[in-house]
């Protein structure tokens, strides 16, 4: 089973920098972590290695200092890692990321199973997983709770508003996941260790088979006009009365004072 985990480096931080002048991240001076929901996908890969056997592999698109999250995923139990690291990637929006994490799957060769977060927690999208999916041309399914490896097939859970679906799918698939499906697990320190001693290949422009025009700012049709931390909102006002009527009567007032109706 060879099973591909996309791991994203995001800012340590619930006020994401903007830099105004090019509405991109800035990325200098935050510390950065793995996605947390990144790590319930990576939880899930080892799950699945432990019980069908095969391999697992982190691999993310993004600056050199990525290497330390898939340093991490390593420690965590991942057997190897490949960042995907040029210029030429820089300032892509989610059609180009996932067309460039889709090429460096194909050369990865065989895979059987992909595995993303549902979302990452800076840009929110949740569209670079979807996105992979129809590059490769593979199924894919969304908000996974719960994987079960048959032969060929996957039979998922898929998390929604009311419940969940159980889905039969073949393989090769993407799965994004969401964060009740599993804890993740720590590093250990024999991890650590190893994590610590592996080389981790940084793939640039040259290895992949790409069109160039789709990488990076030139490949991203999304165009970011303002980013902006929205006004916190008025607090309300409790109308106090004896009963539900009054309180009713007190609020039809006041609307119709502020002519709102
Ligand atoms: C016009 C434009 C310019 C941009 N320029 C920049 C920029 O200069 N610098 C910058 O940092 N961001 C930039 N971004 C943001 C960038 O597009 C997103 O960070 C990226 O495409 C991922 O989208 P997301 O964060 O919404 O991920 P989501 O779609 O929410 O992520 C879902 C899952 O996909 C996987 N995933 C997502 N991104 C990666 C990745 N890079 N590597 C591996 N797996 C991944 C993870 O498993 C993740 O859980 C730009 C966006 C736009 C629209």
């Amino acid at each position: 089973m060879e099973i591909v985990v996309c791991i994203k480096q995001v800012p340590d931080t619930t006020e994401v920098k903007i830099d105004p002048q090019t509405n991109t991240l800035v990325r200098q001076g935050v510390p950065s972590i793995v996605n947390p929901f990144d790590k319930n996908a990576l939880e899930a890969a080892l799950q699945i290695k432990e019980k069908q056997g095969g391999r697992v592999t982190v691999l993310s698109m993004g600056p050199p200092q990525a290497k330390d999250a898939l340093k991490e995923c390593l420690a965590m139990g991942a057997d190897q890692a490949v960042l995907i690291s040029d210029r030429a990637f820089g300032g892509a929006d989610t059609l180009a990321t996932s067309y460039t994490l889709a090429a460096a799957v194909k050369k990865l060769g065989r895979f059987d199973i992909i595995l993303c977060g549902k979302q990452a927690i800076d840009g929110d999208t949740a569209q670079v997983g979807p996105e992979m999916a129809e590059h490769l041309g593979i199924p894919q399914v969304t908000y996974v709770a719960k994987i079960d490896v048959a032969d060929e097939a996957v039979r998922v859970e898929r998390e929604h508003e009311e419940g969940y679906e159980v889905i039969e799918v073949s393989m090769p698939v993407l799965l994004t996941v969401v964060k009740s499906i599993n804890d993740p697990r720590m590093p250990t320190v024999k991890g650590t260790m190893r994590a610590n001693r592996a080389e981790i290949p940084a793939w640039t422009l040259s290895d992949l088979e790409v069109e160039p025009e789709r990488l990076g700012l030139k490949g991203s049709p999304t165009q970011v006009r303002r980013i902006f931390t929205p006004e916190q909102r008025k607090q309300g006002e409790v109308i106090e009365a004896a009963t539900a009527s009054e309180a009713v009567a007190a609020l039809v007032q006041k609307l119709s004072e502020a002519k709102i109706v």
